[in-house]
């Protein structure tokens, strides 16, 4: 019978990321009642709502130093949690700060550990699905080897519901290394703006139409950006992007400035999931569109009637110049 832990950082201001209430939701499927153990400056209102999310008890490793995600600091604080609650099987969300420290985590305490998880379940014994090969190839898989980690992709499943009393919370000593790197503030790779929001209702795609010659024989880069800015806006979306449009910044023509490759969506891109997506001046080739695949309502802007969108790719095309309709939805969101 195997041990199930859900371990997971808290944020800045000491809560568990939604991640983790997805992955404690899948750590449930293995032992309704499994164990958490969350790490971080502070970790107070992370404990309370995990144990109401129905852990059993609450391991928590407490630090300044943990303030900020570093690698020894991380790996020491969890690999002592993960030894307090004698755990065998350790599901955690992937995020970016996990991610960092997961497998180094798995090394050192002689475990095998699994990424980009979907799904996990029991089948005669814990049991996975999970991606290989930039998603290509979905797998299902059982481990011998214990302890096993399991990375929950983020959005994969729903996140399990605080709704009943708070389970015990014990504090678990840590000795943290000393450390060399410093955390000294941090800087986003455009302007600031963080355009890329796996937790957004919907996927906003900017394709290179937008910076093209419009009907009036000139491209309206500017206004371009004013409009897409003005959507994120509004409607708090995340910002995706075709390869075309951010591989302009290498050939010097213009770019929106709070646009980089990370927004980049398809082959050699991302695979975002969002319950819905629109793209707009964006063509819906292949390599593209092959990022949506878990993006459940597709809907596309195109002047173009027979562009990629139109088949079969997107459930509704509007044929239609993006730059007014743009206009209005955001005039429309404005007033509320
Ligand atoms: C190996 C390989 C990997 C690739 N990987 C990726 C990838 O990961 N992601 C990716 O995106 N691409 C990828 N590509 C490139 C892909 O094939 C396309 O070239 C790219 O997606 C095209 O980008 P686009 O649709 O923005 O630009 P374009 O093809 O230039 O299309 C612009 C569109 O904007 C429309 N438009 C212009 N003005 C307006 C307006 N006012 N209103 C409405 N519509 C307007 C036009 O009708 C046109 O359809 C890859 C290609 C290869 C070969």
């Amino acid at each position: 019978m195997d041990t199930v832990l859900l371990l997971t950082h808290s944020d800045g201001a000491g809560q568990a990321p939604v991640p983790a209430l997805e992955a404690l939701g899948a750590a449930r499927r293995l032992a309704p009642s499994p164990i958490a153990a969350v790490f971080g400056a502070s970790t107070g209102p992370a404990a309370a709502t995990l144990g109401a999310a129905g852990a059993a008890r609450v391991l928590v490793a407490e630090d300044p130093a943990l303030d900020v995600p570093r690698y020894a600091t991380d790996t020491a604080a969890a690999a002592a949690l993960v030894k307090a609650s004698g755990a065998t099987v350790v599901i955690a969300p992937a995020t970016s700060r996990m991610m960092r420290i997961a497998a180094g985590l798995a090394s050192r305490l002689g475990g095998r550990i699994d990424t980009h998880v979907t799904a996990v379940d029991t089948e005669g014994g814990p049991a996975v699905t999970r991606w290989y090969y930039r998603q290509r190839i979905e797998a299902r898989l059982r481990r011998n080897e214990r302890p096993w980690f399991v990375l929950v992709d983020p959005g994969a499943l729903t996140p399990a519901a605080p709704s009943g009393t708070a389970a015990p919370v014990e504090r678990v000593p840590v000795a943290l290394p000393g450390s060399r790197t410093e955390v000294r503030g941090e800087r986003s790779p455009a302007s600031g703006e963080q355009t890329i929001k796996p937790d957004a209702r919907i996927l906003f795609v900017a394709g290179a139409g937008w910076t093209k010659k419009q009907a009036d024989g000139k491209p309206h880069a500017d206004l371009a950006e004013t409009l897409v800015r003005g959507f994120l806006k509004v409607s708090g979306a995340s910002l995706g992007s075709s390869k075309s449009l951010v591989d302009q910044s290498g050939e010097g023509q213009k770019v929106f400035a709070f646009m980089s490759h990370l927004n980049q969506v398809g082959q050699t891109g991302a695979t975002p999931r969002h319950p819905k997506g629109l793209a707009t001046c964006c063509h819906g080739e292949e390599p593209h569109v092959v990022g949506w695949r878990f993006i459940r309502e597709r809907r596309a802007v195109n002047l173009d009637p027979g562009c990629g969108w139109a088949r079969g790719k997107a459930d509704v095309l509007y044929v239609a110049d993006a730059f007014a309709v743009m206009e209005r939805v955001n005039a429309l969101l404005a007033k509320g």
